[in-house]
């Protein structure tokens, strides 16, 4: 799994203090405040701030879950137009752990593998042969959202009850995020079990 942070707006939390600040008619400097903002659920101000991120690598299982956040855009690699016939999969650790399971996962997705080219081969269309594809596929997303949207999509995703695939690529989101824009996300930081 890779995560590229693409773009994020430039200044972020001045420009989500100069916001707040404007509610207030208030003067002076202190991005504390925004932490303090965020804690009293003052949370529009940081919907003035978006980041956008290339993730790839993760399984389609994955993907299905992030695009379950309705207030961020997403664009996805298609497997409609974007041949699967070498497709990769993720295997989970529970299952690579395991000589016994990681054969009979492997021997699944080469069935899989197979019968795609095979249906392909025939002149059955992409957009339908991809039926016959697992979870496990590969993919890559490009997803932009405003720092509200983040926080809610991290908060949910780093929590203990998540899956660890969405964990782990939220903990990376969340490390650049609290870097960049650190009074609007290290309260995340323990949230991070990666
Ligand atoms: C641990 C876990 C298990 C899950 N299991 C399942 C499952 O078994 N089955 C399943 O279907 N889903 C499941 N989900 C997905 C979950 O139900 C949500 O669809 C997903 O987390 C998106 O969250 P959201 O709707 O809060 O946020 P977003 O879509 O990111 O929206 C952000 C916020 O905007 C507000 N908002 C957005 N749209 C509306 C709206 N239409 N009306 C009112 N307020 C809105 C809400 O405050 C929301 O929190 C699971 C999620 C988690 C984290």
């Amino acid at each position: 799994m890779t995560v590229e942070l693409l773009s994020i707006t430039p200044d972020a939390e001045e420009i989500i203090e100069h916001a707040g600040r404007v509610c207030y008619l208030s003067d002076g400097h202190d991005p504390e405040i925004i932490t303090r903002w965020i804690k009293s659920g003052h949370e529009s101000v940081i919907e003035h701030a978006v980041a956008s991120f290339h993730i790839s690598g993760i399984s389609r299982a994955c993907s299905h879950q992030l695009v379950r956040h309705r207030l961020a855009s997403y664009s996805q690699q298609s497997q409609r137009y974007v041949s699967e016939d070498q497709f990769e999969y993720v295997i989970p650790d529970s299952i690579k752990h395991s000589n016994y399971c990681k054969a009979i996962y492997e021997d699944a997705m080469s069935l899989i593998q197979t019968a795609y080219k095979a249906l392909v081969e025939v002149g059955i269309k992409k957009e339908d042969a991809r039926f016959v594809l697992p979870n496990a596929c590969t993919t890559e997303i490009v997803m932009t959202a405003n720092f509200r949207e983040w926080r809610t999509i991290l908060k949910l995703r780093l929590d203990k009850h998540a899956q660890w695939e969405i964990r782990s690529m939220c903990g990376e989101i969340a490390r650049i995020l609290i870097d960049k824009a650190p009074h609007v996300f290290s309260d995340l930081k323990e949230l991070i079990f990666n």
